[in-house]
C-alpha cells in the first residue's frame, strides 16, 4: 500500500474539533476551502487566519510530492536538515526528463541512460529518507498522485505548478518551490497568504461532445490567465456532483492556467467510486464518516454570492466544446466560432499534429472517449490526416487501456504511444518536422500553450482542447473542422460524420497493472548511501552555509545596482540552465545575468572593483569571494517577483553576496533569502537608492542589536573619500533572525536535531 492510512485517520480525527473551533471565531457558515484550511492550521488557531486577504498564515500540509526536475535541489537541501526521515509522507516522480522522440520503449531507454545520475540520486536519497520513489515510466506526478495519494479534505504541497490536479479528489493541493517542500519535509510550517475565494456553481449535466475540459477552458476564458491570482476556486452544485472524479481533476489541474492558488471539489459519490476503483476503499469509508466536513455548508451553496469573493455560474447542459489558443490558454473559442476565428486571424488551418494525454487529460474516461472516435474513423474508412500522439498519465492507465484494446485502436489511425511522462507537454519533444521555423498548428489536450512550450518553435500555433476534440481534428487534419456539424470525405469518397464520443468513467473490468513503477523506501535508511558522482556536472552535494561572524558586516563591494524589473528569471535564468538545477556551483554561473546594470544599462556587465575591468556578474562575484571579500546587490521595486525558484536566493549566498538591498521585495523571494541566511533589506527612504555609486564599499551596521522592527544602517564609502549613511528596514521576526545568525534555516534545524 503506497498511501498512509494512519495519517489520513489522524487528519479526519482532528477535523470535527478544528472546524468547530474555527466556526466560533468566524461566526458564519464555511466554504469547503475554509474548512480544509482551518483544519490544517499549524497551530490550530483560526483567529489570525480569519483576517483573510491580509495575513500570511502557517499551515501543516499532510503530504509533499516532487517531480524529478525540482526534487533535486529540494532534496539536496533536505539532506542538510540532519533528519533521519521526512516529517510528512513524501514522494518523488520521474516524469519531466524523458524526451519524446520515437515511442515509449525507446524513449524511456534513452532517458534511463541520459539521466542515470539524476535518477540514481533521486532513488537513493528517497530510499534513505523514507520517500516513495516512482521510477521513470511510472507516470506523471499528478496522475500518479490522483491514483494513489490524493484524499478528500487533505492538504498537499508539490514542487510543480499543476499540483492542484489533486483538487479533483477534494484535496487542497498547491504548487510551491523546492525550499517550501524542503521545509515541510524537515518538519517546519508552511506559509501561505490566506486566499480569496472564487465560487463556480455548476448546474446541468454534460452531454454529447462536451467534457470536463470544456468547463475549465470556459472558466479560463472568463477569468483570464490572471483572474485566479491569490484565490482558491471552489466548484459546487449538482453539475459538480455529476462530473467524474478524473474530470474534476482535469478542471483543477488547468486551474493553474488562470493563476489560481488551487481549485477544489467537495467529496461526493463520484470521488468515492474513484477511490474504491483505485483500491482505496478504506479512505472512502473514513471520508464517509466525516463527509459533512468535506463539502461546504448548505447555507454557503444556497447563497454563494454572500460567501465567495467572486461567483461564476456555468450550465453544463448548455456548454459547448471549446478550443483555446493560440499562445495563451485563456483565448477561449466555442467550437462553433473557432473556424471563423482561424480564418479571420490567418492561423495555419492545416493541423499538423494532435497530441492527447498528459497529466491533465489521460484518465480512463478521456482515453476511452477519444478511442471511440478513433474506432469510428477506422469503421468509416477515414484516414487521420495529422500526426497523432498519445501520452498516458501513468502505467496504471496505460496498462489498463492497452488491455482494453484502446491503444491498438489509436495505432490503427497512426497514433504513436509515448512514454508515461511529460514529454511534449514540457518541451521534451524531438518533433519530426521538415522546417522547425515554419508557421504551423498543433492541438493538444495539455494545459499550457505558451509560445515555444511544446516544440521550442515560436511559430507553432498551439491550441488546447479536450482529447475528444483533439482526436476529431486530428482525423480531419483541419482546424476549421467542427465535428458537431461537419462531415469528412472518407477513402471511398463518401461524406461521413463522426458520432458523439462514448466512454466509460471507470474500466468495467477494473484497473490493472503488472509493475506500477513504485519503489518503497528502506525501513531503516540509516545505512543507505546517497549516490552522487563527485565529478557530476548536474548534481552536487551542498555544504552548509557559514554562520554569521557575530559582528557588523564591513567592506562589502557593490556587485550590481540593478535597474528596473528584476524577476527570479533575471536572477536565475531558466531554459538551458535548468539542467544544472541540482548543481549549485554550476547553476550559479547564471546569477543575475539577466539584470540590467544601472550604471551602463547593460546586462551581465559590471565593474570589478579589484581589477577596474568590466566583466560578467557571476565571474565578478567569484573574484570577490576568492579574495575573501563579501558583496552586496542593490535592486529596484518588487525585486524577485516571478517563480518561487530557490536558486535565486541560493546562488547569491553561494557566491558570497551577504545582503540584497532593494526598494521593495516580492514576498516569496524575500522569505527565500531569509531562509538561506541572507540579509534582505529595504531602503527606509527610496531616494537613498540614488546615493549608491559604482565603486562603493559598503558596511552594514547595527547587527549586534538585530531585532524585529529595528532598522539597520548602511554606510557607503565612496572612492572620493566621502561617505553616506542611511537607515534600512527589514521584516525579520525573531525566528528569521536566528536563521540569519545560524547561516540559514537548515542549519538551525540540523542543530535542533543534534541537540
Ligand atoms: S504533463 Fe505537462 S503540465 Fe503535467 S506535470 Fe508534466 S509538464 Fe507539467
Amino acid at each position: 500500500m503506497a498511501f498512509d492510512l494512519d495519517m489520513i485517520k489522524k487528519v479526519y480525527d482532528n477535523y470535527g474539533s478544528r472546524i468547530a473551533a474555527a466556526r466560533q471565531v468566524v461566526g458564519k457558515p464555511l466554504t469547503l476551502t475554509e474548512k480544509i484550511l482551518y483544519a490544517h492550521l499549524w497551530d490550530g488557531n483560526a483567529t489570525e487566519a480569519y483576517k483573510r486577504g491580509v495575513t500570511y498564515v502557517d499551515f501543516a500540509p499532510d503530504r509533499v510530492a516532487m517531480q524529478d526536475a525540482t526534487a533535486q535541489m529540494a532534496l539536496l537541501q533536505f539532506m542538510q536538515a540532519g533528519r533521519p526521515t521526512v516529517a510528512v509522507p513524501s514522494t518523488v516522480h520521474c516524469d519531466h526528463l524523458i524526451q519524446a522522440k520515437i515511442g515509449a520503449d525507446e524513449d524511456l531507454a534513452t532517458a534511463n541512460t541520459q539521466n542515470k545520475e539524476v535518477y540514481d540520486f533521486l532513488a537513493s536519497v528517497s530510499n534513505k529518507y523514507g520517500i516513495g520513489f516512482w521510477k521513470p515510466g511510472a507516470g506523471i506526478i499528478h496522475q500518479v498522485v490522483l491514483e494513489n495519494y490524493a484524499f478528500p479534505g487533505g492538504m498537499m504541497i508539490g514542487t510543480d505548478s499543476h499540483t492542484p490536479n489533486a483538487g479533483g479528489l477534494g484535496m487542497i493541493a498547491i504548487g510551491v518551490g523546492g525550499a517550501d517542500a524542503c521545509d515541510v519535509m524537515a518538519g517546519l510550517a508552511w506559509e501561505l497568504k490566506f486566499p480569496k475565494l472564487i465560487g463556480v456553481k455548476l448546474t446541468g449535466k454534460l452531454s454529447g461532445w462536451a467534457s470536463a475540459k470544456d468547463v475549465i477552458l470556459k472558466v479560463a476564458g472568463i477569468l483570464t490567465v490572471k483572474g485566479g491570482t491569490g484565490a482558491i476556486v471552489e466548484y459546487f452544485g449538482e453539475g459538480a456532483r455529476s462530473l467524474s472524479a478524473t474530470g474534476k481533476g482535469t478542471i483543477c489541474n488547468m486551474g493553474a492556467e488562470i493563476g489560481a492558488t488551487t481549485s477544489i471539489f467537495g467529496y461526493d459519490d463520484k470521488i468515492a467510486t474513484y477511490l474504491k476503483g483505485t483500491e482505496r476503499e478504506e479512505i472512502a469509508k473514513l471520508a464517509d464518516r466525516v463527509k459533512e466536513h468535506l463539502t461546504g455548508d448548505d447555507e454557503v451553496y444556497a447563497n454563494p454570492e454572500k460567501y465567495f469573493d467572486q461567483l461564476i455560474e456555468i450550465d453544463l447542459s448548455a456548454l459547448e466544446p471549446h478550443v483555446n489558443g493560440p499562445f495563451t490558454p485563456d483565448m477561449a473559442w466555442p467550437i462553433s466560432k473557432f473556424a471563423a476565428a482561424v480564418k479571420e486571424h490567418g492561423w495555419p488551418q492545416t493541423l499538423e499534429v494532435g497530441l492527447i494525454g498528459s497529466c491533465t487529460n489521460s484518465s480512463y474516461e478521456d482515453i476511452s472517449r477519444a478511442a471511440s472516435l478513433a474506432q469510428q474513423a477506422v469503421d468509416k474508412k477515414l484516414v487521420a490526416k495529422a500526426e497523432f500522439t498519445i501520452t498516458p498519465g501513468s502505467e496504471l492507465v496505460r496498462f489498463t487501456v492497452e488491455r482494453d484494446g484502446y491503444l491498438d485502436t489509436f495505432e490503427k489511425i497512426g497514433g504513436v504511444v509515448l512514454a508515461n511522462a511529460c514529454g511534449p507537454c514540457i518541451g521534451q519533444w524531438a518533433r519530426h518536422s521538415d522546417d522547425s521555423n515554419r508557421k504551423n498548428s498543433i492541438i493538444t489536450s495539455f494545459n499550457r500553450n505558451f509560445k515555444s512550450r511544446n516544440d521550442g518553435n515560436p511559430n507553432t500555433h498551439a491550441f488546447v482542447a479536450s482529447p475528444e476534440i483533439v482526436t476529431a481534428l486530428t482525423v480531419a487534419g483541419d482546424l476549421t473542422f467542427n465535428p458537431l456539424t461537419d462531415t469528412l470525405t472518407n477513402s471511398n469518397g463518401v461524406q461521413v460524420r463522426l458520432d458523439e464520443p462514448q466512454g466509460l468513467e471507470m474500466p468495467s473490468k477494473g484497473f490493472a497493472v503488472e509493475d506500477a513503477g513504485y519503489q518503497a523506501p528502506a525501513e531503516d535508511g540509516s545505512k543507505v548511501s546517497v549516490i552522487v558522482d563527485p565529478n557530476s556536472a548536474r548534481l552536487q552535494l551542498l555544504d552548509p552555509f557559514k554562520a554569521w561572524e557575530g559582528t557588523d558586516i564591513k567592506g562589502l563591494k557593490l556587485l550590481i545596482k540593478a535597474k528596473g524589473k528584476c524577476t527570479t528569471d533575471h536572477i536565475s535564468m531558466a531554459g538551458p540552465w535548468l539542467k544544472f538545477r541540482g548543481h549549485l556551483d554550476n547553476i550559479s554561473n547564471n546569477m543575475l545575468i539577466g539584470a540590467t546594470n544601472f550604471f551602463n544599462d547593460k546586462a551581465d556587465t559590471v565593474k570589478n572593483q579589484l581589477s577596474g575591468e568590466y566583466g560578467a556578474v557571476p565571474a565578478t562575484a567569484r573574484t570577490y569571494k576568492a579574495a575573501g571579500i563579501g558583496s552586496i546587490v542593490v535592486g529596484d521595486e518588487n525585486y524577485g517577483e516571478g517563480s518561487s525558484r530557490e536558486h535565486a536566493a541560493m546562488e547569491p549566498r553561494h557566491l558570497g553576496v551577504r545582503a540584497i538591498l532593494v526598494k521593495s521585495f516580492a514576498r516569496i523571494h524575500e522569505t527565500n533569502l531569509k531562509k538561506q541566511g541572507m540579509l534582505a533589506l529595504t531602503f527606509a527612504d527610496n531616494n537613498d537608492y540614488d546615493k549608491i555609486r559604482e565603486d562603493d564599499t559598503i558596511d552594514i551596521t547595527g547587527l549586534n542589536d538585530f531585532a524585529p522592527g529595528k532598522p539597520l544602517n548602511i554606510v557607503l564609502h565612496h572612492v572620493d573619500g566621502t561617505s553616506d549613511t542611511f537607515q534600512v528596514n527589514h521584516t525579520y521576526n525573531q525566528q528569521q533572525i536566528d536563521w540569519f545568525k545560524a547561516g540559514g534555516a537548515l542549519n538551525i534545524i540540523r542543530m535542533n536535531q543534534k541537540g
